[in-house]
Protein backbone atom coordinates (compact mmCIF):
# COMPACT_ATOMS: atom_id res chain seq x y z
CA UNK A 1 0.00 0.00 0.00
CA UNK A 2 1.69 3.08 -1.04
CA UNK A 3 2.39 5.99 1.31
CA UNK A 4 1.51 8.88 -0.63
CA UNK A 5 2.06 11.66 2.93
CA UNK A 6 4.50 12.07 5.64
CA UNK A 7 0.66 11.59 7.75
CA UNK A 8 1.16 7.80 8.31
CA UNK A 9 4.48 7.57 9.34
CA UNK A 10 4.12 10.88 11.67
CA UNK A 11 1.54 9.08 13.19
CA UNK A 12 3.13 5.86 14.18
CA UNK A 13 6.33 7.83 15.48
CA UNK A 14 4.21 9.62 17.79
CA UNK A 15 2.76 6.65 19.09
CA UNK A 16 6.33 4.78 19.16
CA UNK A 17 7.71 7.67 21.04
CA UNK A 18 4.43 7.88 23.91
CA UNK A 19 4.91 3.97 24.47
CA UNK A 20 8.79 3.92 25.00
CA UNK A 21 8.31 7.15 27.28
CA UNK A 22 5.65 5.03 29.08
CA UNK A 23 7.85 1.71 28.92
CA UNK A 24 10.79 3.27 30.70
CA UNK A 25 8.73 3.68 34.18
CA UNK A 26 7.94 -0.12 33.51
CA UNK A 27 9.33 -2.92 35.81
CA UNK A 28 8.67 -5.29 32.55
CA UNK A 29 11.26 -7.04 31.11
CA UNK A 30 12.67 -5.42 27.91
CA UNK A 31 11.36 -8.58 25.81
CA UNK A 32 7.59 -8.30 27.30
CA UNK A 33 8.05 -4.86 26.19
CA UNK A 34 9.45 -5.26 22.72
CA UNK A 35 6.67 -7.69 22.25
CA UNK A 36 3.72 -5.25 23.57
CA UNK A 37 5.17 -2.99 21.36
CA UNK A 38 5.24 -5.37 18.10
CA UNK A 39 2.45 -5.40 15.54
CA UNK A 40 1.59 -9.07 15.35
CA UNK A 41 0.20 -9.48 11.91
CA UNK A 42 -0.08 -7.37 9.13
CA UNK A 43 -2.47 -8.15 6.05
CA UNK A 44 -2.64 -6.44 2.86
CA UNK A 45 -4.64 -6.83 -0.02
CA UNK A 46 -5.59 -5.43 -3.69
CA UNK A 47 -9.14 -7.03 -5.27
CA UNK A 48 -11.11 -6.11 -8.07
CA UNK A 49 -14.36 -4.84 -7.87
CA UNK A 50 -16.24 -3.71 -11.11
CA UNK A 51 -17.97 -0.92 -11.24
CA UNK A 52 -20.21 0.89 -14.56
CA UNK A 53 -18.38 -1.88 -16.11
CA UNK A 54 -14.72 -1.45 -15.62
CA UNK A 55 -12.98 -3.34 -12.89
CA UNK A 56 -10.98 -1.52 -10.61
CA UNK A 57 -8.67 -2.63 -8.02
CA UNK A 58 -9.18 -1.36 -4.38
CA UNK A 59 -6.67 -1.84 -1.30
CA UNK A 60 -7.12 -2.72 1.63
CA UNK A 61 -5.15 -3.96 4.83
CA UNK A 62 -5.58 -5.06 8.37
CA UNK A 63 -3.27 -4.65 11.27
CA UNK A 64 -3.65 -7.36 14.15
CA UNK A 65 -1.56 -5.45 16.64
CA UNK A 66 -2.09 -7.60 19.29
CA UNK A 67 -3.29 -11.06 19.97
CA UNK A 68 -2.49 -11.42 23.56
CA UNK A 69 -6.20 -11.58 23.92
CA UNK A 70 -8.52 -12.85 21.18
CA UNK A 71 -10.35 -11.18 19.30
CA UNK A 72 -8.87 -8.10 18.54
CA UNK A 73 -11.29 -5.66 18.17
CA UNK A 74 -10.59 -1.99 15.69
CA UNK A 75 -12.18 -0.59 13.15
CA UNK A 76 -12.36 0.40 9.37
CA UNK A 77 -11.01 2.79 7.83
CA UNK A 78 -12.50 4.33 4.32
CA UNK A 79 -10.24 6.55 3.37
CA UNK A 80 -7.89 7.82 0.49
CA UNK A 81 -4.87 8.89 3.00
CA UNK A 82 -5.44 5.07 4.34
CA UNK A 83 -1.48 4.25 4.83
CA UNK A 84 -0.21 1.05 6.46
CA UNK A 85 2.36 3.64 9.17
CA UNK A 86 -1.67 5.13 9.82
CA UNK A 87 -2.82 1.77 10.47
CA UNK A 88 -0.52 0.38 12.50
CA UNK A 89 -0.32 3.58 14.77
CA UNK A 90 -4.01 2.86 14.98
CA UNK A 91 -3.91 -0.63 15.70
CA UNK A 92 -1.52 -0.25 18.34
CA UNK A 93 -3.91 2.57 20.09
CA UNK A 94 -6.44 0.45 19.84
CA UNK A 95 -4.68 -2.81 21.99
CA UNK A 96 -3.31 0.26 24.37
CA UNK A 97 -7.27 1.46 24.41
CA UNK A 98 -8.91 -1.96 25.06
CA UNK A 99 -6.81 -2.47 28.40
CA UNK A 100 -7.10 0.73 29.78
CA UNK A 101 -11.02 0.62 30.15
CA UNK A 102 -10.76 -3.64 30.82
CA UNK A 103 -12.05 -4.52 27.43
CA UNK A 104 -10.65 -8.30 26.47
CA UNK A 105 -9.62 -7.69 23.48
CA UNK A 106 -6.27 -7.50 21.19
CA UNK A 107 -6.05 -4.34 18.95
CA UNK A 108 -6.60 -4.08 15.19
CA UNK A 109 -7.51 -1.50 12.77
CA UNK A 110 -8.50 -1.80 9.00
CA UNK A 111 -8.59 0.17 6.13
CA UNK A 112 -9.28 0.88 2.28
CA UNK A 113 -8.32 2.90 0.31
CA UNK A 114 -11.44 4.56 -0.93
CA UNK A 115 -13.31 7.99 -1.06
CA UNK A 116 -16.87 7.84 0.69
CA UNK A 117 -18.01 11.03 -0.84
CA UNK A 118 -17.19 10.12 -4.04
CA UNK A 119 -18.64 6.71 -4.26
CA UNK A 120 -21.50 5.77 -4.99
CA UNK A 121 -23.61 3.55 -2.50
CA UNK A 122 -23.42 0.21 -5.03
CA UNK A 123 -19.55 0.77 -4.89
CA UNK A 124 -19.14 1.30 -1.65
CA UNK A 125 -21.47 -2.02 -1.00
CA UNK A 126 -19.39 -4.05 -3.42
CA UNK A 127 -16.21 -2.66 -2.17
CA UNK A 128 -17.17 -3.32 1.88
CA UNK A 129 -18.29 -7.03 0.81
CA UNK A 130 -15.23 -7.93 -0.88
CA UNK A 131 -12.99 -6.57 1.78
CA UNK A 132 -14.99 -8.55 4.29
CA UNK A 133 -14.08 -11.40 1.85
CA UNK A 134 -10.99 -11.48 1.76
CA UNK A 135 -10.89 -10.92 5.47
CA UNK A 136 -13.12 -14.19 6.11
CA UNK A 137 -10.96 -16.00 3.01
CA UNK A 138 -7.74 -15.94 5.48
CA UNK A 139 -9.65 -16.73 8.76
CA UNK A 140 -8.99 -12.80 10.03
CA UNK A 141 -12.39 -12.01 11.29
CA UNK A 142 -14.88 -13.78 13.22
CA UNK A 143 -16.36 -13.32 16.82
CA UNK A 144 -13.34 -15.18 18.46
CA UNK A 145 -10.80 -13.97 15.82
CA UNK A 146 -10.61 -10.39 14.93
CA UNK A 147 -14.25 -7.96 15.24
CA UNK A 148 -14.37 -4.85 13.07
CA UNK A 149 -16.10 -1.49 13.86
CA UNK A 150 -16.88 1.70 12.01
CA UNK A 151 -14.17 4.09 12.13
CA UNK A 152 -13.69 7.36 9.68
CA UNK A 153 -15.67 6.65 7.03
CA UNK A 154 -17.76 4.13 7.92
CA UNK A 155 -20.81 3.51 9.88
CA UNK A 156 -23.66 1.08 10.72
CA UNK A 157 -24.68 0.46 7.23
CA UNK A 158 -20.80 -1.06 6.16
CA UNK A 159 -20.90 -3.01 9.50
CA UNK A 160 -24.37 -4.97 8.01
CA UNK A 161 -22.63 -6.01 5.06
CA UNK A 162 -20.04 -7.22 6.54
CA UNK A 163 -21.99 -9.33 9.11
CA UNK A 164 -24.28 -9.95 6.54
CA UNK A 165 -21.57 -11.46 3.63
CA UNK A 166 -19.96 -13.22 6.97
CA UNK A 167 -23.23 -14.63 7.78
CA UNK A 168 -23.68 -15.76 4.02
CA UNK A 169 -20.25 -17.40 3.99
CA UNK A 170 -20.82 -18.95 7.08
CA UNK A 171 -24.03 -19.94 6.90
CA UNK A 172 -25.05 -21.48 10.77
CA UNK A 173 -22.11 -20.52 12.62
CA UNK A 174 -24.51 -19.46 16.18
CA UNK A 175 -22.24 -16.95 17.18
CA UNK A 176 -22.13 -14.66 13.33
CA UNK A 177 -23.18 -11.49 14.09
CA UNK A 178 -20.38 -10.86 16.53
CA UNK A 179 -18.05 -10.33 13.63
CA UNK A 180 -18.54 -7.05 13.72
CA UNK A 181 -20.02 -4.47 15.78
CA UNK A 182 -21.80 -0.99 15.25
CA UNK A 183 -23.92 -2.98 13.39
CA UNK A 184 -27.92 -1.33 13.18
CA UNK A 185 -29.86 -2.57 16.10
CA UNK A 186 -32.49 -4.32 13.75
CA UNK A 187 -28.99 -6.48 12.78
CA UNK A 188 -27.47 -7.64 16.00
CA UNK A 189 -26.80 -3.87 16.94
CA UNK A 190 -26.95 -2.46 20.57
CA UNK A 191 -28.84 0.31 21.66
CA UNK A 192 -26.39 3.18 22.80
CA UNK A 193 -23.62 2.33 20.43
CA UNK A 194 -24.24 5.18 17.59
CA UNK A 195 -23.47 7.78 20.35
CA UNK A 196 -20.96 5.85 22.72
CA UNK A 197 -17.48 7.68 21.77
CA UNK A 198 -19.54 11.24 22.29
CA UNK A 199 -20.90 9.99 25.61
CA UNK A 200 -17.63 8.65 26.71
CA UNK A 201 -16.48 11.48 26.13
CA UNK A 202 -18.05 13.27 27.74
CA UNK A 203 -18.15 11.52 31.02
CA UNK A 204 -14.61 11.10 30.86
CA UNK A 205 -14.40 15.23 30.68
CA UNK A 206 -16.89 15.63 33.41
CA UNK A 207 -14.74 12.78 35.31
CA UNK A 208 -11.20 15.34 34.82
CA UNK A 209 -13.80 18.60 35.67
CA UNK A 210 -14.50 17.25 39.01
CA UNK A 211 -10.69 16.43 40.11
CA UNK A 212 -9.71 19.47 41.99
CA UNK A 213 -6.16 18.11 41.91
CA UNK A 214 -5.84 18.11 38.75
CA UNK A 215 -7.31 21.16 37.68
CA UNK A 216 -5.46 23.27 40.70
CA UNK A 217 -4.03 26.85 38.97
CA UNK A 218 -5.27 26.44 35.75
CA UNK A 219 -7.50 28.93 35.87
CA UNK A 220 -10.79 26.82 34.91
CA UNK A 221 -13.80 28.55 36.85
CA UNK A 222 -15.99 25.68 39.23
CA UNK A 223 -15.51 22.06 38.77
CA UNK A 224 -18.32 20.85 36.90
CA UNK A 225 -19.15 21.38 32.58
CA UNK A 226 -21.03 24.38 33.38
CA UNK A 227 -20.41 27.74 31.61
CA UNK A 228 -17.40 25.32 29.86
CA UNK A 229 -16.20 27.01 26.28
CA UNK A 230 -15.80 24.24 24.12
CA UNK A 231 -14.34 24.36 20.51
CA UNK A 232 -15.17 21.34 18.38
CA UNK A 233 -13.01 20.09 15.20
CA UNK A 234 -14.87 17.60 13.23
CA UNK A 235 -19.10 17.35 13.60
CA UNK A 236 -19.00 13.49 12.87
CA UNK A 237 -20.45 10.90 14.80
CA UNK A 238 -17.26 11.71 17.91
CA UNK A 239 -17.82 15.10 17.24
CA UNK A 240 -21.46 15.63 17.51
CA UNK A 241 -22.11 13.55 20.25
CA UNK A 242 -20.17 14.70 22.54
CA UNK A 243 -20.49 18.26 21.48
CA UNK A 244 -23.97 17.13 22.16
CA UNK A 245 -23.73 15.61 25.78
CA UNK A 246 -21.55 18.47 27.24
CA UNK A 247 -24.06 21.19 25.87
CA UNK A 248 -26.89 19.56 27.55
CA UNK A 249 -25.19 19.26 30.51
CA UNK A 250 -24.40 23.38 30.85
CA UNK A 251 -21.11 23.47 28.17
CA UNK A 252 -21.12 26.51 25.64
CA UNK A 253 -19.97 25.42 22.50
CA UNK A 254 -18.31 28.60 20.72
CA UNK A 255 -16.85 26.83 17.45
CA UNK A 256 -17.10 23.69 15.49
CA UNK A 257 -14.44 23.50 12.69
CA UNK A 258 -15.49 21.41 9.90
CA UNK A 259 -13.18 20.86 6.17
CA UNK A 260 -14.90 23.45 4.81
CA UNK A 261 -14.44 25.58 7.49
CA UNK A 262 -16.16 26.87 10.60
CA UNK A 263 -18.31 28.76 12.76
CA UNK A 264 -18.06 30.77 15.68
CA UNK A 265 -20.09 31.93 18.40
CA UNK A 266 -18.86 33.21 21.70
CA UNK A 267 -22.87 32.95 22.84
CA UNK A 268 -22.88 29.57 22.17
CA UNK A 269 -24.04 27.28 19.05
CA UNK A 270 -26.69 24.71 19.25
CA UNK A 271 -24.98 21.73 18.09
CA UNK A 272 -28.14 19.83 17.09
CA UNK A 273 -29.36 22.59 14.82
CA UNK A 274 -26.15 23.26 13.48
CA UNK A 275 -25.31 19.70 12.36
CA UNK A 276 -28.47 19.93 10.91
CA UNK A 277 -28.08 22.66 9.16
CA UNK A 278 -24.63 21.16 7.86
CA UNK A 279 -26.74 18.26 6.54
CA UNK A 280 -29.02 20.24 4.79
CA UNK A 281 -26.66 22.52 2.94
CA UNK A 282 -23.42 20.53 2.57
CA UNK A 283 -21.93 22.70 4.62
CA UNK A 284 -21.56 24.62 7.97
CA UNK A 285 -20.87 28.03 7.07
CA UNK A 286 -23.36 31.02 7.49
CA UNK A 287 -25.16 29.29 9.93
CA UNK A 288 -27.18 31.27 12.01
CA UNK A 289 -25.96 34.38 14.04
CA UNK A 290 -22.11 32.79 13.82
CA UNK A 291 -18.87 34.19 12.45
CA UNK A 292 -17.48 32.26 9.64
CA UNK A 293 -13.92 31.25 9.25
CA UNK A 294 -12.80 29.94 6.07
CA UNK A 295 -9.13 27.87 7.03
CA UNK A 296 -10.96 26.02 10.35
CA UNK A 297 -7.10 25.42 11.20
CA UNK A 298 -7.45 28.97 12.71
CA UNK A 299 -10.26 28.29 15.30
CA UNK A 300 -7.92 25.53 16.82
CA UNK A 301 -5.75 28.61 18.12
CA UNK A 302 -8.79 30.62 19.61
CA UNK A 303 -9.36 31.21 23.21
CA UNK A 304 -11.24 28.60 24.60
CA UNK A 305 -11.81 26.24 28.42
CA UNK A 306 -11.38 22.84 26.27
CA UNK A 307 -10.72 22.01 22.61
CA UNK A 308 -12.42 18.56 21.38
CA UNK A 309 -10.17 17.75 18.45
CA UNK A 310 -12.69 15.04 17.05
CA UNK A 311 -11.26 14.67 13.28
CA UNK A 312 -8.04 13.06 12.63
CA UNK A 313 -4.29 12.53 13.49
CA UNK A 314 -1.58 15.13 13.91
CA UNK A 315 -3.90 18.35 13.54
CA UNK A 316 -2.02 19.57 16.74
CA UNK A 317 1.71 19.65 16.07
CA UNK A 318 5.28 21.82 16.80
CA UNK A 319 3.83 24.19 14.33
CA UNK A 320 0.76 25.47 15.93
CA UNK A 321 0.52 23.65 19.47
CA UNK A 322 2.73 26.77 20.60
CA UNK A 323 -0.83 28.93 19.84
CA UNK A 324 -2.91 26.67 21.59
CA UNK A 325 -5.07 28.77 24.12
CA UNK A 326 -7.24 25.98 25.45
CA UNK A 327 -6.47 25.11 29.21
CA UNK A 328 -7.81 21.31 28.40
CA UNK A 329 -7.25 19.74 24.94
CA UNK A 330 -9.73 16.70 24.71
CA UNK A 331 -8.63 14.19 22.64
CA UNK A 332 -11.64 12.59 20.72
CA UNK A 333 -10.03 11.87 17.65
CA UNK A 334 -7.30 8.71 17.55
CA UNK A 335 -4.08 10.89 17.48
CA UNK A 336 -4.68 14.43 16.94
CA UNK A 337 -1.64 15.58 19.08
CA UNK A 338 1.75 14.58 17.87
CA UNK A 339 4.85 14.05 19.73
CA UNK A 340 6.32 17.03 19.54
CA UNK A 341 3.10 19.09 19.37
CA UNK A 342 2.32 17.18 23.05
CA UNK A 343 5.87 18.52 24.58
CA UNK A 344 4.38 22.03 23.27
CA UNK A 345 1.07 21.90 25.43
CA UNK A 346 2.61 19.94 28.24
CA UNK A 347 5.32 23.20 28.85
CA UNK A 348 2.50 25.69 28.34
CA UNK A 349 0.56 23.85 31.32
CA UNK A 350 -2.28 22.45 28.92
CA UNK A 351 -4.02 19.16 29.97
CA UNK A 352 -4.34 16.76 27.49
CA UNK A 353 -6.87 13.83 28.13
CA UNK A 354 -5.66 11.28 26.01
CA UNK A 355 -7.32 9.54 22.85
CA UNK A 356 -6.71 6.30 24.37
CA UNK A 357 -8.47 6.79 27.64
CA UNK A 358 -10.60 9.78 26.08
CA UNK A 359 -12.52 7.64 22.99
CA UNK A 360 -12.45 4.45 24.59
CA UNK A 361 -16.58 4.53 24.91
CA UNK A 362 -16.61 3.01 21.61
CA UNK A 363 -15.12 -0.29 22.01
CA UNK A 364 -16.21 0.09 25.17
CA UNK A 365 -20.05 -0.28 23.81
CA UNK A 366 -18.79 -2.85 21.01
CA UNK A 367 -17.79 -5.24 23.86
CA UNK A 368 -21.09 -4.88 25.19
CA UNK A 369 -22.62 -5.11 21.66
CA UNK A 370 -19.97 -8.74 21.31
CA UNK A 371 -21.53 -10.17 24.22
CA UNK A 372 -25.24 -9.80 23.52
CA UNK A 373 -24.12 -11.43 20.19
CA UNK A 374 -22.66 -13.90 21.86
CA UNK A 375 -25.68 -14.57 24.00
CA UNK A 376 -28.06 -14.27 21.46
CA UNK A 377 -30.39 -12.21 23.77
CA UNK A 378 -31.13 -8.53 24.13
CA UNK A 379 -30.05 -7.25 27.80
CA UNK A 380 -32.63 -6.46 30.47
CA UNK A 381 -34.84 -9.28 28.35
CA UNK A 382 -34.70 -11.85 31.20
CA UNK A 383 -34.66 -9.60 34.67
CA UNK A 384 -36.54 -6.16 33.42
CA UNK A 385 -40.49 -7.23 34.64
CA UNK A 386 -38.97 -9.55 37.77
CA UNK A 387 -36.92 -5.91 38.81
CA UNK A 388 -39.68 -3.97 38.29
CA UNK A 389 -42.56 -6.41 40.60
CA UNK A 390 -39.85 -6.08 43.19
CA UNK A 391 -39.56 -2.22 43.33
CA UNK A 392 -43.40 -2.23 43.38
CA UNK A 393 -43.50 -4.59 46.36
CA UNK A 394 -41.48 -2.36 47.94
CA UNK A 395 -43.22 0.71 47.17
CA UNK A 396 -46.53 -0.92 48.25
CA UNK A 397 -44.83 -1.38 51.30
CA UNK A 398 -43.73 2.09 52.25
CA UNK A 399 -46.80 3.30 51.23
CA UNK A 400 -48.71 1.07 53.72
CA UNK A 401 -46.26 1.85 56.35
CA UNK A 402 -46.15 5.44 55.64
CA UNK A 403 -49.90 6.05 54.74
CA UNK A 404 -49.19 7.96 51.83
CA UNK A 405 -49.57 7.30 48.48
CA UNK A 406 -47.64 8.19 45.39
CA UNK A 407 -48.45 9.79 42.13
CA UNK A 408 -48.35 7.37 39.39
CA UNK A 409 -45.41 9.44 37.94
CA UNK A 410 -43.33 8.90 41.28
CA UNK A 411 -44.46 5.12 41.17
CA UNK A 412 -43.00 4.63 37.33
CA UNK A 413 -40.14 6.26 37.89
CA UNK A 414 -39.65 4.53 41.06
CA UNK A 415 -40.56 1.06 39.61
CA UNK A 416 -38.63 1.22 36.33
CA UNK A 417 -36.59 -1.95 35.62
CA UNK A 418 -33.34 -1.63 33.93
CA UNK A 419 -33.43 -2.04 29.74
CA UNK A 420 -31.02 -1.91 26.88
CA UNK A 421 -30.34 1.34 26.45
CA UNK A 422 -30.13 2.12 30.95
CA UNK A 423 -27.53 -0.73 31.08
CA UNK A 424 -25.54 0.42 28.41
CA UNK A 425 -25.13 3.87 29.41
CA UNK A 426 -24.72 2.47 33.12
CA UNK A 427 -21.55 0.03 32.20
CA UNK A 428 -20.27 2.63 29.71
CA UNK A 429 -20.28 5.78 32.72
CA UNK A 430 -18.75 3.26 35.07
CA UNK A 431 -16.29 2.06 32.42
CA UNK A 432 -15.47 5.99 32.30
CA UNK A 433 -15.22 6.81 35.74
CA UNK A 434 -13.17 3.26 36.65
CA UNK A 435 -10.72 3.94 33.97
CA UNK A 436 -9.84 7.49 35.00
CA UNK A 437 -9.23 6.88 38.34
CA UNK A 438 -7.24 4.36 37.34
CA UNK A 439 -5.15 6.11 35.19
CA UNK A 440 -4.50 8.75 38.14
CA UNK A 441 -3.67 6.24 40.55
CA UNK A 442 -0.68 5.38 38.35
CA UNK A 443 0.43 8.99 37.71
CA UNK A 444 0.21 9.75 41.76
CA UNK A 445 1.85 6.46 42.55
CA UNK A 446 4.51 6.47 39.98
CA UNK A 447 4.96 10.68 39.74
CA UNK A 448 4.03 11.08 36.19
CA UNK A 449 3.41 14.13 34.99
CA UNK A 450 0.84 13.71 32.29
CA UNK A 451 -2.23 11.86 32.16
CA UNK A 452 -1.23 9.23 28.47
CA UNK A 453 1.81 8.47 29.93
CA UNK A 454 0.68 7.10 32.81
CA UNK A 455 -2.75 5.75 30.34
CA UNK A 456 -0.14 3.89 28.39
CA UNK A 457 1.79 2.69 31.09
CA UNK A 458 -1.35 1.33 32.38
CA UNK A 459 -2.34 -0.27 29.57
CA UNK A 460 1.60 -2.05 29.39
CA UNK A 461 1.39 -3.18 33.18
CA UNK A 462 -1.80 -4.72 32.18
CA UNK A 463 -0.97 -6.60 29.27
CA UNK A 464 2.16 -7.28 30.35
CA UNK A 465 0.59 -9.45 33.43
CA UNK A 466 -1.21 -11.49 30.19
CA UNK A 467 1.94 -12.49 29.29
CA UNK A 468 3.68 -13.03 32.58
CA UNK A 469 0.71 -15.24 33.93
CA UNK A 470 1.59 -17.57 30.53
CA UNK A 471 4.47 -18.61 32.66
CA UNK A 472 6.18 -18.97 29.17
CA UNK A 473 7.39 -15.85 26.88
CA UNK A 474 4.98 -17.00 23.95
N1 LIG B 1 -13.14 2.91 15.66
C1 LIG B 1 -13.39 3.06 17.06
C2 LIG B 1 -12.10 3.39 17.79
O1 LIG B 1 -11.15 3.88 17.22
C3 LIG B 1 -14.15 1.89 17.66
C4 LIG B 1 -13.50 0.57 17.61
C5 LIG B 1 -14.38 -0.61 18.03
O2 LIG B 1 -15.50 -0.38 18.49
O3 LIG B 1 -13.93 -1.72 17.88
O4 LIG B 1 -12.02 3.26 18.99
Amino acid sequence: MANNTNEGKKFLDSVHQYFDHAASYSRLSSGIIAQIRAPNSVYKVSFPVEIDGKVEVFEGIRVQHSHHKLPSKGGIRFSMQVDEDEVKALASLMTFKCAVVDVPFGGAKGGVKINPRTSSVKTLEKVTRRYAAELIKKNLIGPGMDVPAPDYGTGSREMAWIADTYQALKYGETNALGCVTGKPIGQGGIRGRAEATGLGIYFGLREALSDTELLKGKGLNGNSMEGKRIIVQGLGNVGYHAAFFCQQDGAIITGIAEREGGIYNENGIDVKEAFKHRSENGSILNFKDCKNFDNSEEMLELDCDILLPAALENVIHKGNAGNIKAKIVAEGANGPVTREGEEILLRNGIIILPDLYLNAGGVTVSYFEWLKNLSNVRFGRMGKRAEEASYRRLVNAIETSSGKSMTNQERAFLTQGADEISLVRSGLEDTMINAYHGIRDVMVEKNIPDLRTAAFLTAIEKIGVSYESLGIFP
